[in-house]
């Protein structure tokens, strides 16, 4: 039997002598190597400021606390996402309002929004799910001027959204690095702007609060002169092991998701044989970066629910995923409301129905061929 896991990371030798080189250089925290991943990752997305962090939700917080995000405020997140998403505005002691999102593209419905802002909102969260940029254009005329649109580009590294790479797209990118994503170093997070004052607020908060960055001052005149802290900042610091990695995967990147998009593309033709699933769709003009291949069963179609479709995947060694969750239906968030009558129907369809099926950089044509195979069986 075959064994198909959902993802694996894809990591060679020359990422396991970027880490030897760190580990051996005497410098291991936040250092030279995680500038030149910053560096790199910038130019990659086309934006000002890289700053690199510890995962895409400690960007996310940082991002938030760098706009002065507080209790009192309000955040609109899509409801269909990782509970991060949404986490990170509790954590600063604001309020997420949730928007139900798009039946077809899984991301943020922009009709929603002139519904959900008001004069306490202070920032609009879209996120990039799977890969596929959130419809921008909608965004931007839905939120009026001066609301920061922040985006959750865990999913997105090397996604774009007509020619404009994801992380360039809003006032504030953030990109993970975990296993699941496109590329990784363990876990690891990127927030991107073209803001220089939010960035340089961020790369202070990500540090302590410190006024220096240690790096900077151990390299200066009078290192053993401590910096003032102004702030109450935290630990968000990525170590120098995990930028070296990130690096050499950040060159890997086009070629990844361009191997990734061609077994997609393989996955729609062979799906298309499948009446009861729906491939994802990529609008025209997207730039997909295949974080995952994301299909949605239909329930009145299907010969079993989602469940049960992902059991009798694992029966022939194939991983299967639901798409993510409705942050709506998780214990933390459960019950919230928001302005708009009827609750969140998209995300619930969308929590209960998608299917994420394998796709990764070490799986063969062949090896779609056979998932597709397995489910014209059920
Ligand atoms: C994975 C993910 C996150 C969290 O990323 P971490 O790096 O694990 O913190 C946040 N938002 C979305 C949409 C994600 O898919």
């Amino acid at each position: 039997m075959r064994n198909i896991p959902i993802a694996v990371p894809c990591i060679g030798q020359e990422e396991v002598e970027a880490v030897r080189e760190v580990l051996m250089s005497g410098w291991l925290t936040q250092g030279p190597r995680v500038k030149a991943f910053e560096r790199a990752f910038a130019v990659r997305h086309r934006v000002e400021h890289a700053l690199a962090t510890t995962s895409c939700t400690t960007a996310l917080h940082l991002a938030l606390a760098s706009l002065g995000i507080g209790p009192g405020d309000e955040v609109v997140v899509p409801a269909f996402t990782w509970i991060a998403t949404a986490n990170v505005v509790t954590h600063l002691g604001a309020t997420p309002v949730f928007a139900d999102v798009c039946r077809d593209t899984y991301n943020i419905d922009a009709a929603q929004l002139s519904g959900l802002i008001t004069p306490r909102t202070k920032a609009v969260i879209v996120v990039h799910l799977f890969g596929l940029c959130a419809d921008m254009e909608a965004v931007r005329k839905a939120v009026p001027p001066g609301i920061p649109i922040i985006e959750d580009a865990a999913c997105a590294a090397g996604a774009s959204y007509h020619g404009v790479p994801a992380g360039a797209l809003g006032t504030i990118g953030c990109f993970s690095f975990h296993p699941r994503k496109s590329i990784t170093c363990g876990e690891g997070g990127m927030l991107t702007t073209n803001d220089a004052a939010i960035a340089a607020r961020a790369e202070i908060l990500r540090n302590h609060g410190a006024s220096i960055p240690e790096e900077v001052r151990h390299a200066g005149l009078r290192p053993w002169e401590m910096p003032d802290f102004d702030v109450a900042g935290y630990n968000y610091r990525m170590t120098d092991m995990q930028a070296a990695v990130g690096l050499v995967q950040l060159g890997r990147l086009d070629g990844f998701i361009a191997e990734r998009q061609k077994l997609a593309a393989l996955y729609d033709k062979l799906l298309a044989q499948i009446e009861w699933i729906r491939p994802p769709k990529v609008p025209t003009g997207y730039g997909h970066a295949w974080q995952a291949y994301v299909t949605l069963i239909d329930k009145d179609k299907s010969p079993l629910d989602q469940n049960s479709v992902l059991a009798r995947l694992a029966e022939k060694g194939i991983g299967g995923r639901a798409g993510t969750h409705a942050v709506t239906r998780l214990g933390a968030y459960r019950g919230r409301s928001n302005a708009i009558q009827g609750g969140f129907p998209v995300a619930d369809e969308l929590d209960a129905w998608t299917m994420a099926l394998p796709l990764h950089n070490k799986m063969t044509e062949s090896d779609v061929e056979y998932v597709v195979e397995v489910l014209k069986g059920l």
